[in-house]
């Protein structure tokens, strides 16, 4: 830290990435990527867009947002873009959270939402999940509190049902709920069209898990028109350019494409059920996860071996060294082939352990 640094964060920790190693040639099933490159047309798109990169990116990224709003049957002012949903998200603790308004979340779940918290000073209260690692949906019901619930959960995987959420956003008339649907693609349902119904919601969701583009860093919230209004006052007030023209052209490629993003996201979803079933063979147990990763655990051998092992192996995943979740390991599902390799990597792991 150098004698210039703010007062104010000299306690922020700040949230640590997955590991992005460049000196070996890893498997990585570390930080929840797509196996699949982005798809033909937004390849096309982001090459074709490079030719204008001398002028500003669209500020209001209207093609996204014409697209967009007739892909997830929403109006035109019901969606804002951002860097990668971190961003919208952040916008969100911003817009949304102050000294009486805490930001409230469950207290294991995706990083990031503590650190948006205290890098804007605000308040905020995790609630502890249950033993099973599920969200109780009654410790959510009229709390005093901006809510922010990624669904399904991370690193857990778990998801709530639609009605569920919707008894939590209904108790919370005075209060917004945030619903990040990071995952959702992955067999979970979407509570997008209850924004119709209900102005405190909003929801986000990326273009890093399910689209094949988290280099691009996109993400999007949507919700009723006056809390976009907020979040675009929060977003021209720090970078109103946001979202890069080659970002924007991939969007615009991605959503016409659409069909091989969720075609994809079937394949993961069967190489999730094999991964689960070889797992299940090897002693391992999970949480039934809706998304694009597991939450393994071995009856023998504790996570961070595993972790240790797989990585002098060549495969990486990601661990989380604190309790409870230390006897875990968060493994993104890929390929087959990789998926194929973990499960030949993790046998040698074992019989090496016996
Ligand atoms: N929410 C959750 C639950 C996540 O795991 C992630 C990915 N790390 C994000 C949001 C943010 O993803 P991105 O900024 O790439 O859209």
């Amino acid at each position: 830290m150098s004698r210039f640094f703010s007062q104010k964060y000299s306690s922020l920790i700040p949230y640590t990435p997955g590991e992005q190693p460049k000196d070996t040639q890893y498997i990585k099933l570390n930080t929840n990527e797509s196996p699949f490159s982005p798809s033909p047309t937004a390849q096309l798109y982001f090459s074709k867009a490079a030719e204008n990169l001398q002028l500003y990116s669209d500020p209001e990224c209207r093609e996204l947002v014409r697209i967009a709003s007739k892909r997830f049957g929403i109006n035109e002012d019901e969606i804002i873009f951002s860097n990668g949903s971190d961003e919208v998200l952040n916008f969100a603790f911003m817009a949304f959270c102050d000294d009486n308004t805490p930001a409230v979340f469950p207290d294991i779940t995706y990083g990031f939402y503590s650190v948006f918290a205290q890098i804007n000073n605000l308040p905020y209260k995790q609630i502890p999940l249950n033993d099973d690692f599920k969200i109780n949906i009654d410790d959510y019901k009229n709390v005093c509190g901006t809510i922010f619930i990624a669904n399904p959960n991370a690193p857990t995987g778990i998801a709530l049902t639609v009605n569920e959420i919707e008894e939590i956003v209904k108790s919370n008339p005075e209060n917004v709920v945030v619903i990040d649907e990071a995952y959702v693609d992955f067999g979970a349902e979407s509570v997008i069209p209850l924004t119709k119904k209900y102005d405190n919601l909003l929801v986000t969701q990326t273009f890093s898990k399910s689209r094949s583009l988290a280099g691009g860093r996109l993400g999007f919230g949507i919700g009723n028109k006056k809390l976009i209004q907020d979040l675009n006052t929060i977003k021209y007030s720090t970078n109103p350019y946001n979202v890069n023209s080659l970002t924007m052209a991939a969007g615009v490629g991605t959503l016409i494409d659409d069909i091989y993003c969720m075609d994809n996201c079937k394949k993961i979803i069967d190489n999730r059920a094999w991964t689960v079933d070889e797992l299940t063979k090897l002693g391992f147990s999970m949480t039934e996860s809706l998304t694009n990763f597991v939450f393994a655990k071995h009856s023998k051998v504790d996570g961070k071996v595993i972790y240790l092992k797989l990585k002098e192996k060549g495969v990486l995943v990601r661990h989380f060294d604190k309790e409870p979740l230390k006897a875990y390991n968060r493994i993104t599902i890929g390929s087959k082939e990789q998926m194929a390799v973990l499960i030949e990597k993790l046998k040698e792991i074992l019989e090496e352990e016996k």
